[in-house]
């Protein structure tokens, strides 16, 4: 079941306070429009009563989608905050075990920090892929064209859209124009030789290792490496 939550919210625009529901969490399976509307932009927007100005509230979200056992936790923050963001994700474990019968096998769950990385996932998962393969192809992507790819303004998103039978897409933005530069394709026998290869050895200790989680992102891994995280721009 989805859930909604009453919060004070100022208008950022005149300062108008008013009450406002806000979704803690939605349920696609039992309400498919919510995902077309996450999809839309359309999830925890205000629109003011009194200038008519729609704004969208970041605040934590769990996507849940029982019928293909996806769960994922979004929590907007950025890399300073990502204490904060983990142990959100940790309280929310936490408060799901209690929820869930002790016989069922835990609901796959992902932590995300954005609305865009939330859509993306979504994606993934829905096509059957696992989110670590596809981090550690991105891994390479970026470290590969090191001079075109600079994770700290360029951000590798895995596209769904444009992916077939015989290849997976990426597309590369711009972290501060959001502007769609340019598309990267890997040969889907790649992502199958790797999948397979990591099945095989079934504690994965390479990609677990490079992405321990709980959350996955190959941008991340490469931003720790060179320093801080910029805060993620508007979305
Ligand atoms: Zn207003």
């Amino acid at each position: 079941m989805s859930e909604l939550k009453t919060y004070p919210i100022r208008c950022p625009r005149c300062q108008r306070e008013q009450s406002v529901e806000l979704y803690e969490s939605i349920n696609v399976q039992a309400d498919p429009n919510l995902r077309q509307r996450l999809m839309a932009n359309d999830i925890n927007v205000v629109r003011c009563k009194d200038c008519e100005l729609s704004f969208r509230v970041d605040k934590p979200l769990l996507y849940h989608d029982p019928a293909r056992r996806i769960m994922i936790y979004l929590v907007p923050f950025g890399a300073a905050d990502l204490g904060t963001g983990e142990r959100q994700f940790a309280d929310l474990l936490l408060r799901l075990e209690g929820l869930l019968p002790a016989d069922l096998r835990a609901p796959h769950i992902g932590l995300v920090c954005s609305r865009i990385e939330l859509v993306e996932r979504i994606f993934l998962l829905e096509a059957g892929l696992n989110e670590r393969i596809i981090e550690y192809l991105k891994y390479l992507l970026y470290t590969r064209n090191a001079e075109r790819l600079n994770p700290a303004t360029k951000e590798l998103l895995f596209n769904a859209e444009d992916s077939n039978a015989e290849s997976l897409c990426f597309v590369v933005q711009d972290v501060e124009t959001r502007k769609l530069e340019a598309m990267l394709k890997y040969d889907r026998s790649v992502y199958a030789a790797l999948s397979e290869m990591f099945d095989r050895d079934e504690q994965t200790p390479r990609l677990l290792e490079l992405f321990p989680g709980p959350r996955i992102s190959a941008r991340a891994l490469l931003l720790k490496e060179l320093g801080p995280e910029p805060e993620p721009p508007e979305s």
